[in-house]
């Protein structure tokens, strides 16, 4: 079955559930608006990339997955974690 997947989307939203739930950001909320808010802020800073087959989704996740690649994600996912931190008033 054909379907429209952002493999970037999938990539980013994974990391910010591990960073998130890792001991460097206990101190920022972990509610499911701020890992979206968070997920949205890091994705509108990076190119999508869109496939419609489960082959060429486990070819991209290849291609998208290298370290250098990772680390470059990771890095604008915390700065995104500070940017939506700063907003959130979720954790009363
Ligand atoms: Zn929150």
């Amino acid at each position: 079955m054909p379907n429209l997947v952002n493999v970037t989307e999938e990539i980013v939203y994974g990391l910010v559930r591990f960073l998130l739930h890792g001991p460097e950001y206990q101190t920022f909320c972990h509610c499911e608006s701020c890992e979206l808010e968070i997920t949205a802020h890091a994705l509108n800073k990076m190119p999508s990339y869109y496939v419609t087959t489960n082959t060429a989704r486990d070819e991209a996740f290849k291609r998208l997955k290298t370290p250098e690649n990772i680390q470059q994600i990771n890095r604008q996912i915390i700065l995104s974690i500070y940017a939506v931190g700063k907003e959130c008033n979720h954790n009363s």
